[in-house]
């Protein structure tokens, strides 16, 4: 790839001189991997000063413990009532306020067939940037982004590492993140972020396909010494397994499914707080998990009200997770059905964060699994033997059709033959002794999500 200037001058447009020479040096760095994509994060002034506002807001307003919605959250429906055809249709006839439990849900479905009419009318489309989000279920959904909304996530990120005691100067001569990747193709790219100064974020691959030599990704990432790591757990694992070096002061987990196990032995081999984070396409960062309790996750944005709701959509402590709110121009959410699983807990937290706290469900969505009886077991039960054995850092377990179970595996080293006795015991123990039981380590570590429960015979 050609070193465009204008290129980046013209996808950034604060960019000053000393950042671009700063990002220069990362991109013509001799360890540098194969850039193929120049990105810029497109913040004009005027975008500039709402993410300050943002930024102030979000950490002068801590306090929102509430399970309902607080006035705040009112006058974003309100306000969007005469602006968005969606919410205008979706509120015929109820009370904001009196009936806020009676308006209908939206669903990926309405982001998938709708998402003109949730357009504000008066919304200025040059600023709108697309990329479309598979998610689980396959059919792709637009999650039509604006570059202030993304510019959030950088206080968003600030604030989660804040709470772990880590604060970076912004500079343009430092690198505040690398996101790990290690996906057979994906988008490698290194930037100047405007509101951090012109601190540089950069994007790799972990394949060595991407890379001059194998040898080069350590050295890249030392010589960049980033602040934090980003990514999802399968990118870390590759990096903790081709044991990669560099030692961040944090690293931020950006999936659902970081296993407990996996987290330990990221903790262990990088030496520095693994943090798991929810965050979604259509919502950005939802919560962070807690410095104290990493089983749960503090809502972290002021401008969201986060509900679950059972099956047949009534407020429940455990169910679906529903978000109202947010800062996407191009993506109001209006009681949106996120898809994912998890509890909500309303008490105070001994970390002092006012906010509330979601445990959430591993594997997206509850699932149904039985013994060889016929008798439902908890999914809870198969991750509770498995994390016994600290090398183990994942698994999937598969109910299959037409009888029989398949447990993959991921481990940092293969157990030894007692141990594998063991497992294989205690399972006999959970799903009847006449199981037929196969056991793998092929658990694949290349897409960014895995079942970790599939029963076969329940179509998904
Ligand atoms: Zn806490």
């Amino acid at each position: 790839m050609i070193l465009e200037k204008n290129l980046y001058f013209k996808n950034t447009p604060l960019m000053k001189e000393e950042w671009y020479t700063s990002l220069e040096r990362t991109l013509l760095s001799n360890f540098a991997p194969k850039w193929n994509t120049i990105i810029g994060d497109r913040i004009t002034d005027e975008d500039y000063s709402l993410v300050k506002n943002f930024e102030s807001m979000l950490y002068e307003n801590r306090d929102f413990m509430e399970e309902k919605p607080n006035e705040k959250i009112f006058n974003f429906i309100r306000r969007l009532k005469f602006h968005s055809f969606y919410f205008y249709s979706t509120l015929n006839g109820l009370d904001i306020e009196k009936d806020f439990y009676r308006i209908p849900f939206m669903t990926r479905e309405d982001l998938q067939n709708k998402i003109t009419e949730l357009f504000p009318a008066d919304i200025d489309l040059d600023r709108l940037i697309v990329n479309p989000t598979s998610g689980t279920t396959g059919k792709p959904i637009l999650a039509p982004n604006h570059p202030y909304a993304i510019g959030c996530y950088v206080p968003l990120t600030e604030y989660t590492l804040f709470r772990y005691g880590i604060i970076h100067a912004h500079d343009h001569n430092i690198t505040s993140g690398i996101q790990l990747c290690h996906q057979n193709k994906t988008i490698v790219y290194a930037t100047s972020h405007s509101l951090a100064a012109g601190a540089k974020f950069v994007k790799i691959n972990l394949k060595p396909n991407d890379w001059k030599s194998e040898s080069s990704i350590d050295f890249f990432i030392s010589e960049q010494s980033p602040i934090f790591f980003s990514g999802d757990p399968y990118s870390f694992e590759q990096a903790m397994k081709t044991g990669l070096n560099y030692k961040p002061k944090a690293i931020l987990s950006t999936a659902i499914e970081l296993e407990e196990s996996l987290r330990l032995a990221l903790v262990n081999h990088f030496k520095c707080p693994v943090i798991n984070s929810y965050s979604l396409n259509e919502t950005g960062p939802i919560a962070y998990s807690c410095p104290l309790d990493p089983e749960w996750l503090h809502i972290l944005p002021h401008d969201i009200f986060v509900e679950t709701v059972d099956l047949s959509g009534e407020n429940k402590t455990f169910g679906e997770i529903v978000v109202t709110g947010g800062r996407n121009p191009f993506l109001p959410l209006l009681r949106y059905r996120t898809g994912d699983h998890g509890e909500l807990n309303f008490s105070n937290c001994k970390c002092g964060e006012k906010s509330p706290r979601l445990k959430l469900l591993k594997g997206r969505k509850p699932i149904s699994l039985s013994d060889t009886r016929g008798n439902t077991i908890n999914p809870v039960d198969i991750s509770r033997i498995l994390r016994k054995y600290p090398h183990i850092l994942r698994h999937q377990f598969i109910q299959r059709k037409g009888g029989g179970y398949m447990l993959n595996l991921s481990y940092l080293f293969s157990p030894n033959e007692p141990q594998m006795e063991s497992i294989k015991s205690e399972f006999f123990e959970l799903l009847g002794s006449d199981a037929d039981i196969q056991i793998t380590d092929s658990l694949p570590n290349d897409q960014s999500k895995i079942m970790v429960f599939i029963n076969e015979n329940i179509p998904i």
